[in-house]
């Protein structure tokens, strides 16, 4: 099973990913948003890394249930509050273990995403992060490895898909032939999870 300090781990890897990628997620965003993603995601995630380092919690539940608390309260932008929501949720559903099995980090991040389309009203099509996040946790049933290239390969197939929800919607058709930002940072997160499991 996987332990509070693989949590933390993942975590930093996250941070790590979003750092190195935050040029290119804005720029995904200056397409069809208001070019904010990657410093969104850098300012909240390096939060996120701070507050665990300083006082690392106990357990995976915690773990995610603090880094989603700082998501929420660091992050201006719609993308703050959802991921905030996935981690936050996903957190509380692995309870006080101190250690978990694949399978229910699967089941915590599948309760996860619901919370984010009842908290987003998305669905799969829409051309968010949800179209990354829902074929990742389904591939976690595989590997994490397959859950990574899964989520990249959703965050490709936004490209063609005309955005229904956030900022890119107002763009309508123009946002047809553009990358989903939050699609492509969710993607991130489960590289950052294959990573430090290797
Ligand atoms: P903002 O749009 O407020 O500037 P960000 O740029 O940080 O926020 O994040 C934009 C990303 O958030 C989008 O690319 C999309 O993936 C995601 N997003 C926006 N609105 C929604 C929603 N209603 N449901 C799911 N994801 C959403
Ligand atoms: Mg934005
Ligand atoms: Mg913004």
């Amino acid at each position: 099973g996987f332990d509070a300090g693989f949590f933390v781990r993942w975590m930093v890897a996250a941070a790590g990913l979003v750092e190195q990628e935050a040029g290119r997620l804005t720029e995904l965003d200056s397409a069809i948003g208001d070019a904010d993603h990657g410093t969104n995601m850098q300012r909240g995630f390096a939060a996120v890394v701070k507050t665990l380092e300083s006082e690392p919690p106990a357990t995976p539940g915690a773990v995610l249930v603090i880094a989603g608390r700082q998501l929420i309260s660091t992050v201006g932008g719609a993308s703050g509050p959802l991921y905030g929501t996935l981690l936050r949720r996903a957190g509380k559903s692995l309870g006080e273990a101190s250690e978990v099995t694949v399978a229910e980090l699967q089941a915590g991040l599948r309760a996860g995403v619901e919370s984010v389309r009842e908290l987003g009203g998305a669905a799969p099509g829409d051309k968010t992060m949800v179209d990354a996040l829902l074929p990742g946790v389904a591939a976690l049933g595989t590997s994490l490895d397959a859950a990574a290239g899964a989520a990249e390969e959703g965050a490709l197939a936004t490209v063609p898909m005309r955005a229904q929800k956030g900022r890119a919607s107002y763009l309508g058709e123009r946002s047809i032939g553009h990358q989903d930002p939050g699609a492509t940072s969710s993607a991130l997160l489960f590289a950052a999870l294959a990573e430090v499991a290797r």
